[in-house]
C-alpha cells in the first residue's frame, strides 16, 4: 500500500490546506520533547499536507480522499500531548481541528461542543451561560482542545472530586467518523465510549462531545508551605477527604521544587519547603481556614483572594499537573518525568518507600491527589534528572517493583503509556472503523504487531526515516 500524496492534495485543494513547510512542520509536533528518549526517535517526524476542515462533512470528505489514496491521518487538537501522540509518525495528512470550535448547546449539567473547541472557550460559554463549569481539565486549559482531551487526556484540575475522564459519567456522549470508503458517522454512550476516548484518533475521529458540567466558582488558589513532606501529603488527602469543603486541585510538590523552579513563589519559601497548591471554593473557605488551623506544622503563605505578594503567581493550576515538568525543565534542561499511580490503600507507604529507595536528588515528588474509584489516592508527575536511557529504564522498573504502577511517557504507543497491555475494545474498533490501518499509524502495537512481548521499546517499522 503507497500513498498518492499529490492526488490526496489535488483533490483536497479547496479546502484549507497548509502546504508550506514551517506550517507542517508546527502542526507535526507535540510536546514529545518532555521526553529525551521520544525527542530521540522523533524529532524528524513530519507530515506531508496539513487540512483543516470546518465541518463534519469536511472532515468525512478529508477521510473519504485520503482512504482512496492510502494516506494516512493523524488527528491534531492543539498538539500539547505529552506522548508523541499527536505527531504523524508515517508521513501523510494531519488532520488539524481547531476550525471547529463551537460550542453547540448548553443545558443544566451538560455542554455539546465541536472537537477543536479550546477547554477555556467551553468554560466561559458555560459560565456565561448558566453558571457552569467543565468538571475536570487538563492543566493546559489555556491551549488545549475539548477533543484532544477526551482522545489523548486522561484526568487533570479537577480529578481530585471527580476521577478520571474514563470514570462511568465523566464523558456523555461522543460522535465519530470512521475511516473508510464511506466514512460512518457513530455515536458512543456508556460501555461504547471506551472505543474512542483516550485513543489517540487510531480508530476514528470524534466531531462532537457531550460533557457534564458542575457549578462555576471563582476558585480560590492557595499555597501552603511545611518543612515536612509527610505533612504535606497528609495535608492534600485529608483535604480532599474532608466531605463539607469543595476542592478543585490538591497538588504536592517535595522540597525544593518550588524554590528551584517556581520562580514566583522562590522568595517565599526556602530550599527545605514542600509546597501543597490548592483550588478552594469560596464559600469553603472558612471550613478550609479551620482545617488548617489545626495543622500548626503548615503554613498558608498565599491566597489569590487576599495576598501582598508584589507580582501575582498567576494560576495555581499552571503549577500542577504536567506544568510542574515544564517549569522545572525550563531551569534545568536535564529534567525529565515519570506518570505513576500510587493506588489506595497503600498509596503514602508506597510513596515512602520509592522515596527512599532512590539516591537524593535523583527524583522529586510531585503528586496530584485524584479520586481512583471513589477513594482519594495519588497520581505522581515524578520529577527525574536524566542521566541514560538505561537509568530511567531502572527508574522505571524500580517503580514497578516497588507496586507502583507507571504509564511510561517515553513511548509513543498507547499501550506502552498505558497499561502494557491489548485494549480489546479499541483494538476490535480499530478492525470496523479503520480497516486499512491509516488512522495515526504506530500508536497501537496490538494492530501492528500482536505478538509483541514488551520486553523492549517498540519501534514502529512505519517511522518514516530522517528526510
Ligand atoms: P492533541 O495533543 O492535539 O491530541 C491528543 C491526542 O488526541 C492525539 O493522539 C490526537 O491524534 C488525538 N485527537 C485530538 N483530537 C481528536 C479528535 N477530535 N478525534 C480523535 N482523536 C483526536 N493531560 C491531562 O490529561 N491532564 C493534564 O493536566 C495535563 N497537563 C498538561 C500540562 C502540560 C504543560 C502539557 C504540555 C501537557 C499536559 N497534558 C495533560 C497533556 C495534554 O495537554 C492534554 O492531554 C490535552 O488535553 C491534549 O489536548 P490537545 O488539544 O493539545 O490534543
Amino acid at each position: 500500500m503507497s500513498a498518492n500524496i499529490e492526488a490526496a492534495k489535488a483533490a483536497l485543494s479547496h479546502l484549507d490546506l497548509e502546504t508550506r513547510e514551517a506550517g507542517i512542520k508546527a502542526a507535526s509536533r507535540d510536546f514529545f520533547w518532555y521526553s529525551p528518549v521520544l525527542k530521540d526517535r522523533l524529532d524528524h517526524v513530519m507530515a506531508d499536507f496539513v487540512v483543516r476542515p470546518t465541518s463534519e462533512a469536511e472532515v468525512i470528505e478529508v477521510l473519504k480522499v485520503c482512504f482512496a489514496h492510502d494516506v494516512p491521518v493523524t488527528t491534531r487538537g492543539a498538539g500539547t500531548g505529552n506522548y508523541g501522540q499527536a505527531m504523524p509518525l508515517a508521513g501523510g495528512c494531519v488532520l488539524h481541528l481547531r476550525n471547529m470550535d463551537k460550542v453547540r448547546e448548553i443545558t443544566p449539567g451538560r455542554v455539546v461542543a465541536e472537537p477543536g473547541c479550546l477547554l477555556k472557550n467551553v468554560d466561559a460559554a458555560t459560565r456565561e451561560h448558566s453558571g457552569q463549569e467543565l468538571r475536570m481539565f487538563s492543566s493546559t486549559w489555556e491551549t488545549a482542545t475539548i477533543g484532544g482531551f477526551v482522545a489523548g487526556g486522561s484526568g487533570g484540575v479537577g480529578s481530585v472530586t471527580w476521577g478520571s475522564l474514563r470514570d462511568l459519567g465523566n464523558i456523555i456522549r461522543l460522535r465519530v467518523v470512521t475511516m473508510e470508503a464511506e466514512p460512518r458517522i457513530l455515536e458512543f454512550r456508556g460501555e461504547e465510549l471506551a472505543r474512542v476516548s483516550h485513543a489517540y484518533g487510531t480508530n476514528g475521529i470524534i466531531t462532537e462531545i457531550e460533557m457534564p458540567l458542575a457549578p462555576a466558582y471563582d476558585w480560590v488558589d492557595i499555597f501552603v508551605s511545611t518543612e515536612d513532606f509527610g505533612a504535606a501529603v497528609a495535608l492534600a488527602e485529608d483535604v480532599a477527604n474532608e466531605d463539607g469543603i469543595l476542592v478543585k486541585l490538591a497538588s504536592v510538590y517535595e522540597a525544593p521544587i518550588a524554590h528551584e523552579f517556581f520562580q514566583r513563589v522562590k522568595p517565599f519559601v526556602s530550599e527545605n519547603s514542600n509546597l501543597v497548591g490548592l483550588m478552594i471554593a469560596p464559600h469553603s473557605m472558612e471550613g478550609f481556614l479551620t482545617f488548617l488551623a489545626r495543622r500548626p506544622e503548615v503554613t498558608l503563605i498565599y491566597r489569590s483572594d487576599d495576598h501582598d505578594w508584589p507580582r501575582r503567581p498567576g494560576k495555581v493550576f499552571e503549577y500542577g499537573w504536567n506544568h510542574t515538568t515544564l517549569r522545572a525543565l525550563k531551569v534545568d534542561p536535564s529534567i525529565t518525568y515519570l506518570q505513576v499511580r500510587y493506588g489506595f490503600p497503600d498509596h503514602v507507604a508506597l510513596i515512602e518507600k520509592i522515596r527512599a529507595s532512590f539516591p537524593e536528588g535523583e527524583i522529586l515528588q510531585h503528586l496530584e491527589a485524584m479520586r481512583m474509584g471513589g477513594k482519594v489516592a495519588f497520581g505522581g508527575l515524578t520529577l527525574v534528572r536524566f542521566t541514560t536511557e538505561e537509568r530511567l529504564d531502572e527508574i522505571v522498573r524500580l517503580h514497578e517493583e516497588a507496586g507502583a504502577m507507571i504509564f511510561n511517557p517515553h513511548r509513543y504507543t498507547l499501550e506502552e503509556g498505558g497499561r502494557q497491555m491489548t485494549d480489546a475494545t479499541q483494538l476490535n474498533f480499530k478492525r470496523e472503523a479503520d480497516p486499512k490501518g491509516l488512522l495515526n499509524p504506530g500508536k497501537m502495537i496490538s494492530w501492528d504487531d500482536p505478538e509483541f512481548g514488551y520486553d523492549a521499546m517498540y519501534a514502529y517499522p512505519g517511522l518514516k526515516e530522517t528526510a
